[in-house]
């Protein structure tokens, strides 16, 4: 049976980046070419396209998503996105996230404490929390092996 597989919608084409960029890898999309991708984007459901950046700092022992612009704290939209989709797709076998993205990267996003210093850089974005609570096997973008 296919395997189906979640991934960051940005890495095939969409247009979705904070800038209204995107991030498209051919080599990574040839490598999963016979698989049913299933796309995801949190930040643009939530925020929309281009949007404010953001960063993972932690708060009273919490990771959040909070705003570069106005510091706001912005997670409850991307963690409310999580769920639903992955209770919508129960039948994921594979997350593959954008590297280093605070909503979608796998070990690979940096963590801030309150005084924006760098405390760890193999963090996982908040959607990507969400795949590996659900016990989903969950790969970075830039480590993907099949
Ligand atoms: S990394 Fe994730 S949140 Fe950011 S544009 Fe790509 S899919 Fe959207």
């Amino acid at each position: 049976m296919q395997k189906n597989i979640a991934i960051s919608a940005c890495l095939l084409g969409e247009n979705c980046k904070y800038n209204g960029d995107n991030n498209l890898n051919n080599e990574l999309l040839n490598k999963i070419k016979d698989y049913q991708l299933i796309p995801f984007c949190p930040e643009d459901y939530a925020f929309g396209t281009p949007r404010e950046t953001m960063d993972l700092i932690l708060i009273d022992g919490e990771i959040e998503a909070i705003s570069n612009e106005n510091s706001n704290n912005l997670s409850q939209p991307i963690k409310d996105y999580a769920k639903e989709f992955f209770d919508k797709h129960s039948d994921i076998e594979l997350f593959i996230g954008k590297d280093k993205s605070p909503s979608c990267g796998v070990s690979s996003t940096k963590l801030y404490n309150s005084d924006k210093i760098i405390i760890s850089t193999n963090n996982s974005g908040l959607m990507a929390k969400e795949a590996i609570k659900r016990k989903i096997k969950a790969k970075d973008a830039t480590l993907f092996i099949i």
